[in-house]
């Protein structure tokens, strides 16, 4: 009887032993995994909690949230862009997160009013300008890059693009969705080219002589002032967009709780350590955004592309105009 007794505790005492081991959440990232994985590492060598990491494009992994329904695996989608965000919110993807960390280190303009999804870093999307054919005094915000004397002059990517899907909706937010009809036809009418290829294509394109004024996400400035690119900056000029009425558009990347998130308490936790100092930091470094918490250090890189006055809208407010935005650009004939 006394082995007996003691062989249930021995097996009692494998069976938590097991399932404090066998921690984890699983993580679907839109992020690739070289800007991610360092900070899972981290994660889990301070927690104990394995994190099962699945990477790839926004939209598939939206498109595999639908398909597994309610038996997904998923705890936490992190993925970028406002837009991508309120879409997985307005599927029903997320539940709330009740956490004093996130509400009191994220401000309110920076998540879902009803604490869906969390802002963890931002990128904004800014002017890089050639400095022989453009002087500085021209570029007076967003709103003045539809003005004819930049005819043939501005670069930017196609509006199938959710960067400037964002800064559309940004746009309809601020000024209404007639007046911001009128900018973006005004805009596609100083188009350089037809849009084509990615942010940075845009700013070689500046080098190459096709067009003057190039709109783009401050991270590729960094990546490509890091890369074999760096001596094209010597005669590109960089511009934080601003005027009396509209600030500097930022976007964010975020993350949100899935609502059947079997590991709810740990998928919580990841969140809230991507928040906090460490996390923000790491963050950083790693991918050239800048924090969504106040006071972090952050790279000299992104200390020396300027300063800044940021918009004050709410990032909730435009992410659910996304549609909206499409409809525009294509009514506005921006392809
Ligand atoms: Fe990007």
């Amino acid at each position: 009887m006394k082995n007996i007794n003691l062989l249930m505790i021995i097996l009692i005492s494998i069976f938590f032993i097991g399932k404090c081991w066998a921690e984890e959440v699983n993580l679907y990232s839109a992020r690739k995994e070289h800007l991610i994985k360092p900070l899972i590492d981290i994660f889990e060598k301070d927690t104990g909690i394995k994190v099962n990491l699945v990477t790839a494009k926004s939209s598939q992994l939206h498109q595999r949230i639908l398909r597994e329904g309610n038996n997904s695996p998923a705890d936490v989608l992190l993925t970028t862009d406002a837009g991508n965000l309120w879409k997985a919110s307005n599927e029903n993807f997320f539940q709330p997160i009740n956490s004093s960390a996130l509400n009191n280190r994220i401000k309110s303009k920076y998540r879902d009013k009803d604490n869906l999804w969390f802002g963890l870093s931002l990128r904004a999307r800014i002017i890089v300008y050639s400095l022989d054919r453009v002087s500085k005094e021209e570029l007076k915000g967003y709103k003045f890059l539809s003005n004819p004397i930049f005819k043939n002059r501005i670069l930017i990517r196609s509006s199938g693009n959710i960067y400037n899907q964002s800064l559309i909706a940004h746009m309809i937010a601020k000024y209404g969705e007639e007046n911001t009809e009128i900018w973006a036809k005004g805009l596609v009418n100083n188009f350089a080219r037809d849009p084509a290829g990615g942010d940075r294509d845009q700013i070689k394109a500046i080098a190459a002589g096709i067009g003057d004024i190039a709109v783009v996400n401050s991270y590729y400035i960094i990546n490509m002032l890091n890369s074999d690119n760096k001596d094209m900056f010597n005669s590109l000029g960089i511009y934080f967009p601003e005027d009396e009425e509209m600030g500097t558009h930022f976007n964010i990347s975020g993350a949100g709780l899935l609502i059947n998130a079997p590991n709810p308490n740990n998928g919580k936790r990841l969140i809230e350590f991507l928040a906090s100092d460490k996390g923000q930091k790491i963050y950083s470094n790693i991918n050239y955004e800048y924090p969504v918490v106040e006071n972090i250090e952050i790279p000299n890189e992104l200390k020396n592309l300027g300063t800044y006055k940021e918009d004050s809208t709410n990032i909730y407010e435009y992410g659910q105009l996304s549609f909206k935005a499409i409809k525009l650009a294509d009514r506005a004939g921006w392809k």
